[in-house]
């Protein structure tokens, strides 16, 4: 239903602006001939009114011209900026438009995705505890089903985490708390989790150890943590992902490679917009809400770091995050 009355809507508010720029545009050319055609009336009837045999007629004739191109250029001066104003204004509407529609189409995706997000693991809680209460079931299945229980859990801990600290950080309500911090550890640890969270995936390590960085440690975590679980997302479980951590001269890089399909050139900036998902939220296979990367940049960029993408070889990407190390 949204989606075709949007489509609707944006095509009256195309026809709209466009009607309103051309109309403008009409109004202006046709003000610009008016004036023209006025000026050459009033200068041919000066003319008239001059006679050859006047002793003055060239110099008077040399007034009614020159007043006539002064008129003239002051209206080609005047035209032309009102023209530019116009268009300048005509194309900062048209992109803000354009900003404001895609922001909105993101948005809703980006709520239809939470509303996803937020029931499943509801949904599958709700569904074990109901089975543990009605079934007296052997304590390894019990076990079992607790463990998948406390997975959902965490992921809605997550998801929560993620979109209150998106509000905050947006509304500017966050300030971090930065100390020394072993980047390392943090990563080892960040690493540690995964393999629990998920034992049947295979998370490799090149971490160079004693690596510090000034950094507020949970934000640093959960910068670390989205790259984690979107390598383990996107990339087939067969294949391993890696968590590198280099120091080299001036600068510390964390990477986090993946086997997956990889992010094409022209995605590669978008991917970091606020609820930016590749594709779209109807033929999409993964679930997510587009706040990850976008939380990642942020926390990263506040550590006066930077974040990209290069490809992997022959598939995959690595995600980089690259800092200037704490000072001894
Ligand atoms: P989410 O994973 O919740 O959709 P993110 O902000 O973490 O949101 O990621 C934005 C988009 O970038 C994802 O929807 C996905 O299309 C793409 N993406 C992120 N990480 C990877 C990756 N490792 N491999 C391929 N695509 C990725």
């Amino acid at each position: 239903m949204g989606q075709s009355l949007q489509k609707k809507r944006l095509a009256l508010i195309t026809v709209v602006y466009w009607f309103l720029l051309l109309y403008l545009l009409a109004a202006l050319s046709w003000w610009f001939i008016e004036l023209w055609q006025q000026n050459e009336e009033m200068y041919a009837f000066k003319k008239d009114l001059v006679h050859p045999s006047d002793p003055s007629f060239a110099l008077v004739m040399k007034k009614i011209t020159d007043e006539r191109n002064r008129n003239m250029a002051q209206y080609i001066g005047e035209g032309t900026t009102f023209l530019l104003l116009t268009l300048i204004g005509a194309s900062f509407v048209y992109r803000a438009t354009r900003r404001q529609i895609r922001m909105n189409a993101q948005q809703q995706n980006f709520m239809m995705a939470v509303t996803h997000e937020l029931k499943t693991p509801i949904a599958v809680a709700k569904l074990n505890l109901e089975t543990l209460r009605k079934h007296a079931l052997d304590p390894e299945k019990q076990q079992k089903i607790i463990s998948t229980t406390l997975q959902e859990t965490n992921r809605l801990n997550d998801l929560c985490d993620n979109i209150l600290l998106s509000s905050q950080l947006e509304s500017g309500g966050f300030s971090m708390l930065k100390e020394k911090c072993n980047l390392s550890s943090l990563a080892g640890e960040s690493v540690q989790a995964f393999r629990l969270r998920f034992p049947q995936r295979i998370i490799e390590t090149a971490v160079e150890p004693e690596v510090f960085i000034e950094a507020d440690m949970l934000m640093m975590k959960l910068a670390i943590n989205n790259l984690v679980e979107n390598a383990l997302k996107y990339a087939p479980p067969d294949k391993p992902i890696r968590v590198m951590l280099e120091k080299g001269a001036g600068f510390v890089e964390l990477t986090v490679q993946d086997q997956g399909p990889g992010i094409a050139d022209e995605e590669k900036l978008k991917v970091f917009d606020r609820f930016y998902r590749i594709g779209h939220e109807k033929t999409r296979l993964t679930k997510g809400t587009g706040l990850g990367l976008y939380l990642t940049r942020k926390i990263v960029e506040d550590h006066r770091g930077k974040i990209f993408i290069r490809d992997n070889h022959p598939t995959g990407s690595n995600f980089v995050i690259r800092f200037e190390p704490a000072a001894a």
